[in-house]
């Protein structure tokens, strides 16, 4: 069967996603599952079409296996399985974090596509490196294979100067220290979803859309495009998120310095994976479910600041946008939280922002759960990024 990988490869995980050709309008994937691990303890799930585990495993390599050499073994377990599925592969769609000024829509791979994203390593040296290793090595092997890369950074371009730039020297600005903004494959695919739910008028108006999983950002578009969002130079900022702080004063930075003697990698965990939920439950959990389960007065706490905070997010956004026609909640939290939907838009009551609230605890489909006499329309829309650059890859290479 003729077919699309979708490759969404980190440091230590490898998520993928296999699309029958011809790709339809929400195709669900045949195949999807992750090798979580890499580096320590490499565990391969994959499932198919209907969430049944087709295969758990464990890929073992000999003691002091470098880690390059572990992903390296964690693709090829993926490529033999694929191969052992009976699928032919057509083409790989890559989720790439970073595009740079360059790439404002997803590209196909060439060896000089290639080596000017390598240059955007500085940029994201968490992501970067590790979203190009299985280009280069499929480019490698299967030199023939069409590879299509969708940037995180591309859909905020179209955001205006004074979105994309810190009040920081202008040398800074000019090397790339600006506000670049991620998660822009979820809001590429919201943004073509918003007509079907909201109508057109609304759709092409001020929209603000919450993206809130265990990573969170928001962005603003009119007429459908990126006009804000709280992301910036990196995946840190803006919203509160499970175990990233978003932003905070960056003079505490300093005092953890001067106070701690913390050094780079302390304030990098300190930043992203001792904060957020995580941080603000008391070390309970990052998980929402877990803390709207929980009785704990510091779970309660950490929940009351994340929708706090999400509501300043999205009211900052709405001044940037110039108005709020609508807002539209999705990933993990905003597809599945109808408390976190009901405590965010509480805070917009004053401006006639009105819930349904039996609409609100519909699951499922996309839908609007705002009340008739509502003057602003909120939706939930579940994303579906792997569909995106699926779609995306199909579409540059006419498949
Ligand atoms: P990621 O950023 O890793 O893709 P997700 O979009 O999968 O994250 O979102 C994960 C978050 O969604 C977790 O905090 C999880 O608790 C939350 N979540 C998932 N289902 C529900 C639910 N039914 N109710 C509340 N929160 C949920």
């Amino acid at each position: 069967m003729k077919s699309l990988l979708i490759i969404n490869a980190g440091s230590s995980s490898l998520k993928f996603a296999v699309f029958a050709l011809p790709l339809t309008q929400d195709a669900p994937s045949i195949y999807r599952g992750q090798i979580d691990g890499i580096g320590a303890n490499t565990q391969f799930v994959a499932k198919d079409i209907d969430g049944k585990t087709l295969l758990d495993t464990f890929i073992k390599s000999p003691e002091g296996t470098p880690l390059e050499a572990q992903q390296q073994l964690a693709l090829d377990a993926l490529l033999n399985w694929i191969e052992s599925q009976n699928v032919q592969l057509a083409a790989v769609g890559h989720r790439v974090l970073h595009g740079g000024k360059e790439f404002c829509a997803p590209v196909q791979i060439t060896p000089e596509v290639l080596a000017k994203l390598e240059t955007f390593i500085p940029l994201g040296p968490l992501h970067q490196p590790h979203n190009l290793r299985p280009i280069r090595a499929l480019a490698k092997k299967y030199p023939s294979l069409p590879q299509v890369a969708c940037f995180d950074t591309a859909f905020h371009r179209t955001q205006p100067w004074e979105a994309q730039t810190y009040p920081i020297p202008r040398n800074f600005t000019d090397e790339g220290v600006i506000r670049w903004g991620f998660h822009g494959s979820s809001y590429d695919y919201i943004a073509r979803q918003l007509e079907g739910v909201i109508g057109k008028e609304k759709a092409h108006g001020a929209v603000v859309i919450a993206h809130m999983g265990n990573g969170a950002s928001i962005a603003a578009t009119r007429g459908l495009k990126c006009v804000a969002t709280t992301m910036g130079f990196t995946a840190a900022e803006g919203m509160m998120m499970g175990t990233r702080c978003g932003t905070i004063d960056p003079s505490i930075i300093l005092y953890l310095v001067e106070k701690h003697g913390y050094n780079a990698a302390q304030i990098s965990s300190f930043i992203y994976k001792e904060s957020g939920l995580l941080g603000v439950s008391g070390g309970l959990s990052q998980d929402m479910r877990t803390l709207e389960a929980s009785d704990a007065p510091e779970a309660k706490e950490a929940l009351k600041l994340f929708y706090y905070r999400a509501a300043r997010e999205i009211a900052s956004l709405t001044a940037a946008a110039g108005g709020l026609d609508a807002l539209v909640f999705t990933g993990g939290i905003g597809e599945n939280s109808s408390a976190a939907r009901k405590a965010v838009t509480d805070y917009f009551s004053w401006m006639g922002l009105k819930l349904d609230p039996e609409l609100n605890k519909v699951r499922g489909k996309a839908h609007c759960i705002h009340a008739a006499d509502s003057k602003i329309a909120v939706a939930v829309i579940p994303t579906n990024e792997e569909w995106m650059i699926a779609y995306h890859t199909t579409s540059l290479l006419s498949l």
